[in-house]
């Protein structure tokens, strides 16, 4: 109880105005995008451009950029950018796949590109960025809406909830543990619109992945394959502004590793299956499972470096079949996903691979003739 006593009301701690006196304070002081990106760096952060006075990575080069859906590019092609050229080349194509610690890469982005933002790959970094928003909406009527899967006292919403703010000190004082922030410090920035982003490091060995609002209302997380903006940076709706003097990270703290891995963003390592799928459940028959087997194959076998291509290959290859009938899209998915989960090819990566593998397949359909089926 003592514990509880000592934590501060949600609304003494965060609804002072300190927060808009700082943040104005920074907007008129905000340092050089490139010294942000090489002091991130330094930090061993992977950072990638933003395009100038936005929060979105930069476009890429024409070949790599579809455009938006109003005005798509004529010049893109459709590939996977984990395999994208571009990358090793040092473009900053496929916006945070291209993010890099390199100081020389980072330093010639910034020459082309002065005025970029900095984003900061959570995944690569070893970050888990917790994104409490202040969006000041109606909270949910149904308090297991508003923090799945934790108890409220009196089992209802307390009055005065109104934000993020208010659902973090309010699942923070439930596991009795001291507001981010509050205990061991670490970098907290407040965003342009008045949420507050808490950088954390990941444990030793250990994997998330970004979801919006699954730990609670207004509580996102930024982990795996999402991004966040660098303190420094501003956008035209202001400065992303470190609070305070700390600008170290600190270790993801216990009780909230539990709840983000209780709210599904821990990302744990597949287990081994022993019978692969494909040996008990062929798909097609005569000469389209034959080949359905050996590309199954291909993909659980590839070597390392070479998963993503074999995975691309045999989506085209079974691809050409699903028009003509020979085989059904899903099962053909599915399969393969199974097969490159088996060679160890990252879940995102393998379905991105099989998509575009399979759409450009389809495109193409293949005329089975003579003894085929
Ligand atoms: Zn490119
Ligand atoms: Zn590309």
């Amino acid at each position: 109880m003592q514990e509880r006593n000592r934590l501060p009301r949600p609304a003494a701690k965060f609804r002072s105005s300190n927060f808009t006196l700082l943040s104005s304070h920074f907007r008129t002081t905000a340092p050089d995008p490139r010294r942000v990106a090489l002091w991130a760096a330094a930090q061993g952060w992977h950072v990638l451009p933003l395009a100038s006075r936005t929060k979105l990575p930069v476009r890429g080069c024409d070949r790599c950029s579809p455009g938006s859906k109003r005005r798509p590019n004529p010049h893109y092609v459709e590939h996977d950018g984990h395999g994208c050229e571009c990358i090793p080349r040092g473009r900053p194509c496929h916006g945070v796949l291209a993010a890099t610690a390199d100081p020389d890469r980072i330093a010639a982005w910034w020459d082309m590109m002065p005025g970029a933002g900095v984003g900061v790959a959570a995944g690569p970094s070893g970050l888990v960025i917790l994104d409490v928003d202040c969006h000041g909406r109606q909270p949910p009527d149904d308090p297991a809406e508003l923090l799945p899967g934790v108890e409220l006292p009196g089992d209802t919403i307390p009055a005065g909830v109104v934000d993020g703010r208010d659902t973090l000190a309010l699942i923070a004082e439930a596991r009795r543990a001291p507001l981010p922030g509050c205990g061991p410090e670490t970098l907290t920035v407040l965003t342009p619109s008045g949420g507050v982003h808490y950088w954390f490091r990941a444990p030793a060995d250990t994997n998330w992945r970004p979801l919006a609002g699954a730990l609670g209302w207004q509580l996102d997380v930024r982990a795996g394959s999402s991004y966040a903006v660098a303190p420094g940076t501003t956008t035209r709706a202001g400065t992303y502004a470190a609070l305070g003097e700390c600008r170290t990270v600190a270790e993801l703290p216990v009780w909230l590793a539990r709840d983000l891995d209780r709210t599904g963003h821990r990302v744990h390592p597949e287990r081994p299956r022993a019978v692969l799928p494909w040996r008990t459940r062929p798909l097609g028959t005569g000469y389209v499972a034959a080949a359905v087997r050996d590309e199954l194959r291909a993909v659980a076998e590839a070597p390392s470096g070479t998963r993503n291509g074999t995975l691309n290959r045999a989506a085209f290859s079974l691809g050409t079949l699903i028009a003509p009938g020979r085989l059904n899209r899903r099962q053909v998915a599915a399969v393969l996903l199974d097969a490159a989960r088996h060679s160890g090819l990252p879940e995102r990566e393998a379905q991105a691979a099989i998509r575009s593998g399979l759409a450009a397949g389809e495109r193409q359909p293949r005329t089975l003739t003579g003894a085929a089926a």
